[in-house]
């Protein structure tokens, strides 16, 4: 039994990445995400790496399900090194259209969810005595925020107040909490967000990409590798003195 980590939404997309790299330096993983069927081929990928891990199927908003989660990862894969809030959903809409179960259904996940697996794994760190890290999925969006994105930049600016405060509070007990703010990364999510968009604006999917594409410094949009190094440091032993901080991932669309 190796140091654990625990990513939420690692069934797809940029926590899938998070799985891959994470492995690489030797973490066991739990592979945590509401749809079975995607937790499971990450699961068997990273063991034809000859990592370990296992999925575990539940919806981050539950509370007593990221406990169980925490409590069963621990028995299954070891101690627990490494909580990655990574799950999350995103809706475009205008304010004024916004469907209401859509706003409390990304609340719910965003920042309940996030705050959920602070609690749950700040309380095993604890327990275990010897330090932690916990790091979160913001956005781009949680250091300014965006026409047709209101209620998912809200739950990033509330992940972002989330990561500083736990970052002072769990100080004491050696236990760090950062944050990740990817630009645009191309993933089942970015491009349900590009289509989207387009619709509103009456753009095509093309151009909106291509409007997105010219903000970026760099000149290509973000991978999930990309995401997945910043995480990789955050949880090395380089990143020891660093906590209550979250890095853009976006290629230079925006300096904060
Ligand atoms: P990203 O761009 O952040 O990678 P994706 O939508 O591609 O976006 O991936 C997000 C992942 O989070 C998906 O695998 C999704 O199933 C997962 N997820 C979303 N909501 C929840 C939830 N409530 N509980 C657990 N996993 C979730």
């Amino acid at each position: 039994m190796g140091k654990l980590a625990i990513i939420t939404g690692a069934g797809q997309g940029i926590g899938e990445g998070i799985a891959y790299r994470l492995a690489e330096d030797g973490f066991a993983i739990a592979v945590v995400d509401i749809h079975p069927e995607t937790a499971k081929k990450v699961v068997e990928n990273l063991v034809k790496k000859g990592a370990s891990a296992k999925a575990y199927v539940l919806d981050v908003s539950d509370r007593l399900a990221v406990f169980e989660l925490v409590d069963q990862a621990v028995a299954d894969l070891g101690a627990l090194a490494l909580y990655v809030n990574n799950a999350g959903v995103a809706f475009i809409d205008a304010i004024v259209d916004s469907d209401p179960s859509d706003v409390e259904r990304l609340f719910d996940v965003n920042i309940k969810g996030t705050y959920w697996g602070i609690q749950a794994a700040a309380k095993q760190f604890k327990k275990q005595g010897n330090g932690g890290r916990i790091v979160n999925a913001a956005s781009l969006a949680s250091v300014e925020g965006s026409a047709l994105q209101s209620a998912y930049s809200a739950s990033k600016f509330a992940i972002r107040g989330l990561t500083q405060s736990a970052a002072k509070e769990l100080s004491a007990d050696k236990i760090t909490v950062n944050a990740y703010n990817p630009g645009i990364v191309r993933t089942a999510m970015r491009d349900a967000i590009d289509q989207k968009t387009a619709q509103i604006k009456g753009l095509t999917v093309a151009q909106q990409q291509e409007n997105c594409l010219n903000e970026i410094y760099l000149g290509r949009e973000g991978r999930p590798s990309d995401v997945a190094e910043v995480v990789a440091w955050f949880a090395s032993s380089a990143a020891a003195y660093i906590t209550g901080q979250s890095i853009l991932v976006d290629g230079g669309m925006r300096f904060h």
